[in-house]
């Protein structure tokens, strides 16, 4: 074995954008958190985030972008939500899933339309796929797609969307024909204002960010949006696993970003004649929530550097799970060292707390992806590989 592969080590060029990325969220975007909690878009900090070009890392060079790896969406959302949860919650539709899925399967003139589009800032993207009696339980959908000449006739709701209110394009999950069960589910490309249509504001989170309900009443779409027919399901979810990364690297920004506060609040505030840093009960929990953050992270990489376009579902999974759950324990532990002043609204530890809770809804709920997990080792573990099967070393 070729020890080397088993280092991990940024390029320089991984190190430079990171580090830029850094300096714009945390000299502009740390002081601006408060402006978004009442559901406001950020489009201020996505127009920051459109001139230093992370906005375009996902879109292909041919339409403008800068055509960057799963890995390098997961570093700058990362360095986002140490100080912004609703922030890159905002770019995870233009990094993530979305401009991945349109630029694999749309049809040109769509790619053409909206992609430049993603890259310069000015449009965002929903994905629509949960509905009001149909989440984890992806089977029960609704929604459907019926063919009518060159036309697809799209009826259905869905629900809990981010950026529903913002979006230019949406991609939605329904069922293509009369297929029941996943297999008839597909995916089709929508924009905004097509007839029929309709956005509500729903719900207010409290990340900060408002979730919509979309309505598609007999929307007729062209027949070249159709993203994926049915039976190509596999291929929606495959795709779907950019999301579970992305969503893990927000999980991990969180926890990092509420550990750098600590850290700072633990050399200035004093108790005893000394600075509660000194204590080492204070200095044993900054290194239990630094070696659980080390260990979330190598496994999110290892995850994100499986994509070949999409990542390992196993691993995607297993990263997902490991940075959600440890992301709640570390900021828990950050309210804890800030004492009373973390409990308070205005502090952005209190902030990182309540956001890490989306982390296992969204994206595939912790108990769905066990549930992956497990299938996945009891039905497919084979006794000549054993585990080594599924480790992708
Ligand atoms: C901040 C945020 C943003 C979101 N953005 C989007 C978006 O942009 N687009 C989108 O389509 N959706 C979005 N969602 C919705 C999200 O994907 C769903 O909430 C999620 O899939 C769970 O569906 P549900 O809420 O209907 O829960 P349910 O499916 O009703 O599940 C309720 C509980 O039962 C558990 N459960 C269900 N089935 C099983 C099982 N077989 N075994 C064990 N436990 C089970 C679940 O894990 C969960 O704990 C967002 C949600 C949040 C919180």
């Amino acid at each position: 074995m070729d020890e080397d592969n088993l280092t991990f080590r940024l390029t320089g060029t991984q190190r430079d954008m990171v580090m830029s990325v850094r300096r714009l969220a945390q000299q502009r975007f740390k002081d601006r958190w408060k402006q978004w909690q009442d559901g406001t878009f950020p489009w201020e900090n996505m127009h920051d985030l459109a001139e230093i070009g992370v906005l375009s890392m996902s879109v292909p060079k041919a339409y403008g972008g800068l055509e960057l790896s799963a890995l390098d969406a997961a570093l700058v959302l990362e360095e986002i939500a140490k100080v912004c949860y609703v922030t890159a919650m905002a770019a995870l539709g233009e990094v993530g899933t979305q401009t991945r899925m349109i630029a694999h399967f749309a049809p040109e003139n769509i790619k053409q339309d909206i992609l430049p589009r993603v890259a310069a800032g000015s449009a965002v993207l929903s994905i629509c796929m949960t509905e009001p009696d149909a989440g984890t339980d992806l089977g029960r959908m609704r929604s459907n797609v019926r063919r009518q000449q060159d036309e697809l006739i799209l009826s259905g709701t869905k629900t809990l969307i981010s950026r529903a209110d913002v979006a230019e394009g949406f991609v939605v999950f329904a069922r293509i024909g009369d297929t029941p069960g996943i297999d008839g589910i597909g995916g089709v490309y929508v924009q905004r204002d097509t007839p029929g249509m309709s956005i509500n504001s729903a719900y207010h989170t409290i990340g900060g960010e408002y979730l919509s309900e979309v309505v598609f009443d007999q929307c007729r779409v062209p027949a070249d949006q159709l993203l994926i027919d049915a039976g190509g399901f596999k291929d929606l979810i495959s795709a779907f696993n950019i999301q579970r990364c992305m969503n893990a690297s927000i999980s991990l920004g969180l926890a990092e970003g509420s550990l750098e506060e600590s850290i700072r609040y633990m050399r200035n505030r004093e108790a005893y004649e000394q600075r509660i840093g000194d204590f080492q009960g204070m200095r044993w929990k900054v290194s239990e929530m630094y070696r659980d953050i080390e260990a979330s992270r190598s496994l999110l990489y290892r995850a994100c550097a499986s994509a070949d376009p999409f990542p390992d579902p196993v691993l995607a999974a297993l990263a997902k799970m490991t940075c959600n759950q440890m992301s709640l324990r570390v900021t828990s532990e950050a309210v804890q060292i800030h004492g009373g002043y973390g409990f308070v609204e205005e502090s952005l530890v209190a902030r990182q707390y309540c956001c890490a809770r989306y982390g296992s809804l969204g994206g595939g709920t912790t108990e769905t992806l066990s549930n992956l997990v497990g299938r996945t080792l009891v039905d497919g573990l084979d006794d000549a590989d054993g585990l080594l099967g599924y480790q992708n070393y």
